[in-house]
């Protein structure tokens, strides 16, 4: 069972003496939900869930709030249904966010129920759950991936304080890209004084392939307390990274300053 992974708890709790439950969607726990967004995922319009919980710690998380596995979710899943029958026509998709979207046992029927509803999905994750990814992917439950790669492997337990984090995230990587089928952004978040060597995730991920391309500066808006997104000749620095990733040709990349 994952650590902290409300689903697999709930069905653990079912199985003392009785055959196993599987999760459901009224399982997943949802910290939030953005009714429609046309930035989660680009070129779509969609309603965002963000679900409770996260395992790693990066010091520029903008949902600092929401990573406790222990806080119950604030929205029913009745009332995400209730918002996909209102919107039927308008939205394209669901993009399930987070906290880390894959925590959870029960993403995997509530992507199968929005699918089953008729609406594309999309997934924004760091790799943290390789394992649960690659459920989802081999499902066909998944139709675009916004992946966040936090850092050269070894440097990954500097910048989400865990160890092991690195390889989990790049076997996500491995995982998306060996299903052509399935949309990717790759995202990389950069901030002051931090060990992120864009430049060179970049490079590796134009020779493995990747065909979208993101450059985030990180935001001080909803990161934990003392984090500076903003330091002396910042913005000189984010001006020379655009130039170097932008030489490596990508099809597509985009930079979202701070
Ligand atoms: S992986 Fe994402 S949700 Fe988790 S701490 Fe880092 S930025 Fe926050």
């Amino acid at each position: 069972m994952d650590e902290g992974d409300p689903g697999a708890w709930v069905a653990a709790r079912h199985q003392r003496g009785r055959e196993p439950v599987p999760p459901r969607a009224q399982d997943l726990q949802i910290a939030g939900v953005q009714p429609m967004s046309s930035v989660d995922w680009p070129g779509k319009l969609v309603a965002s869930l963000f679900l409770q919980g996260c395992p790693w710690a990066c010091s520029y998380c903008h949902n600092h709030a929401i990573l406790d596995p222990r806080t119950p979710g604030e929205v029913g899943w009745e009332e995400v249904e209730g918002l996909l029958a209102r919107r039927h026509g308008l939205l394209d998709g669901v993009v399930f966010s987070g906290g880390e979207a894959t925590r959870q046992a029960a993403v995997v029927p509530a992507m199968a129920r929005v699918h089953e509803l008729g609406f594309q999905v999309g997934l924004h994750t760091a790799g943290a759950y390789p394992r649960r990814l690659e459920e989802v992917l081999g499902a066909g439950l998944v139709d675009w991936v916004g992946l966040d790669i936090k850092a050269l492997p070894a440097d990954y337990p500097q910048v989400v304080g865990r160890e092991g984090s690195g390889a989990k995230a790049w076997r996500s990587l491995d995982l998306v890209l060996a299903h052509p089928e399935v949309g990717l952004e790759v995202r990389v978040t950069v901030y002051p004084g931090g060990r992120v060597d864009a430049c060179a995730i970049a490079a590796e991920m134009r020779a493995r392939g990747v065909v979208s391309f993101a450059l985030q500066q990180a935001r001080a808006l909803g990161a934990p307390a003392g984090f500076r997104a903003e330091d002396g000749g910042w913005e000189d620095q984010g001006g020379a990274m655009v130039r170097d990733i932008g030489a490596l040709g990508f099809p597509e990349f985009t930079f979202r300053p701070a």
